[in-house]
């Protein structure tokens, strides 16, 4: 086939695919449409991905290169165990386990990104033209602090040893940091000026390593959304600029697709928790001492309710609001929620459902969950629609949520502090539903649980559900 019919077929197809992306980006804006947005998006993936390998079997051979019958092994056999891997743990992954592994999956896009800018730079003798040589630069930085943020924020999220979940000191601190981005920016300049030198490219190559692990491990775990989402971000921006590397246009429209909605996103978390980016990123550099625990709730008492008061309060109110964290989605019980706010609509009880921006471990991690257990939207109320109906509400129902309702958040000197948070303690009484006095996330005390207001009612979410829902039926 002529080869420049080929190559105008091609970029017809991955114009295809780019389309595809924006369109399932804007189905994903309604969980209703979500679902079918994801598979726009991986249509658009496939067509890209098939155009591509029919492109590169199809043109004449080039002289040298990987697109002999070895570099073909490669293409496949790679294929076959990254796809496979990434089927499998995307199918086994427990729900609650999802932000680790976007974390993972944002490394994985990184370091891949970073070491093509690296074979395209180590296969280029003499100075690669000045676009070229930004792009591989940039890519190296941005890929390699991808790589090694993503990969201590995973390991933040999963609770491991090396990588506590609270802000941890790096040994000089802000200076370290300070000093790490001096060496890549001087290497960048240093390159981007003209001058080919393997050893500068490595020298950027390990500054931007350990510039990842310095710039995340200072970060305490009540910032990790906001550091995850920019992250995601970070990821989208080194595969667009491996697509300049590459000169591959969907790469460069996919990963500006993925950088763009991920810098909205970080900024719409930050703001959810009342925080500048620069704040958290920043305030981590660093950082580790300026983080304290919240001043324990003085001279309250905690108030332990049993099943058969709570199904009394729950069934004769009028108004309750259920907010939904972490340890509903650790239980698994969206289904015994939903079977409960069905079961008390149909005594006449209105019920929504409060769902606070970073409740759970990952951005709309309880709308997700919450839709797969077919509560209907409308009833999905976001924290600023719903707050001020908890002045009106007879029950605040909190399930397995913590950190999202301490009003520690609203004084200062606490980790959670300026987090705007459910305004639950202004609902007539309150009734939480936990396995123990347990810390949540930020690892500090809930002011709520000793609310006089407050009952506790102490259970795994998905048994304690299930136990209510036997109640209310019995009265
Ligand atoms: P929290 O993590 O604050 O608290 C969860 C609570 O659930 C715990 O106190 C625990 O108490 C309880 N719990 C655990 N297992 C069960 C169970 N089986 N049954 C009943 N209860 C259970 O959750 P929130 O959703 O309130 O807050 C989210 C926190 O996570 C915030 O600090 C947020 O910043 C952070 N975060 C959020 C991310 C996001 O993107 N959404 C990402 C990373 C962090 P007990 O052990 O007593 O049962």
């Amino acid at each position: 086939m002529d080869q420049d019919l080929l190559f105008a077929l091609a970029r017809i197809a991955w114009l295809i695919g780019a389309v595809a992306f924006v369109l399932g980006l804007i189905r994903m804006n309604s969980p209703a449409t979500a679902r079918n947005g994801n598979l726009v998006s991986a249509g658009g993936m496939a067509i890209a991905i098939v155009a591509t390998a029919i492109y590169l079997l199809l043109r004449p051979a080039p002289a040298e290169g990987s697109s002999g019958i070895t570099g073909w092994i490669i293409i496949v056999v790679g294929i076959a165990v990254g796809g496979g891997l990434g089927l499998y743990t995307a199918r086994t992954v427990k729900m609650t386990a999802m932000p680790q592994l976007v974390s993972l999956f944002n490394a994985v896009g990184g370091g891949a990104a970073a070491l093509i800018a690296i074979d395209d730079y180590l296969g280029i003798a003499g100075t690669p033209g000045l676009v070229a040589n930004v792009a591989i630069v940039l890519d190296i930085i941005i890929g390699s602090i991808t790589f090694t943020g993503s990969l201590i924020a995973s390991g933040k999220l999963m609770g491991l040893k090396i990588t506590p979940s609270r802000p941890v000191r790096v040994p000089g601190g802000q200076i370290t940091t300070a000093a790490l981005a001096l060496v890549m920016v001087a290497a960048a300049i240093f390159l981007w000026i003209g001058n080919y030198s393997v050893p500068a490219m490595f020298l950027i190559l390990a500054a931007a390593l350990i510039f990842g692990v310095t710039m995340t491990l200072p970060i305490g775990g009540a910032d990790m959304p906001v550091v995850i989402s920019l992250l995601n971000s970070f990821t989208g921006t080194a595969v667009a600029m491996a697509g300049f590397v590459l000169d591959n246009p969907v790469l460069i429209i996919a990963g500006a697709l993925v950088g763009a909605s991920g810098a909205i996103l970080t900024k719409l978390m930050a703001d959810a928790m009342n925080r500048s980016v620069m704040n958290i990123m920043v305030g981590g550099f660093g950082g580790g001492e300026g983080t304290v625990a919240a001043a324990g709730p003085e001279g309250g008492s905690v108030r332990s309710i049993g099943m058969d008061d709570a199904a009394i309060q729950l069934a004769y109110a009028s108004s309750v609001i259920i907010v939904p964290g972490y340890g509903l989605a650790v239980a698994q019980a969206q289904h015994a929620v939903r079977e409960l706010a069905e079961l008390l609509e149909e005594r006449g009880v209105t019920v929504n459902y409060a769902i606070h921006p970073v409740a759970g471990r990952m951005p709309g991690h309880m709308n997700v969950l919450l839709a797969e257990a077919n509560v209907p939207y409308p009833q999905l109320r976001e924290m600023e629609d719903i707050n001020p109906e908890f002045d009106r509400a007879d029950v605040a129902l909190v399930v397995g949520a913590n950190d999202v309702t301490n009003p520690a958040a609203r004084r200062a000197g606490t980790p959670v502090s300026g987090m705007p948070i459910l305004d639950v303690d202004h609902a007539k009484s309150i009734i939480v539903i936990k396995r123990s006095m347990g810390r949540g996330y930020a690892g500090i005390d809930n002011e709520l649980y000793v609310n006089p207001k407050t009952g506790m009612l102490f259970a795994d979410a998905k048994q304690g559900l299930a136990d209510l829902v036997a109640a209310v039926k019995a009265l």
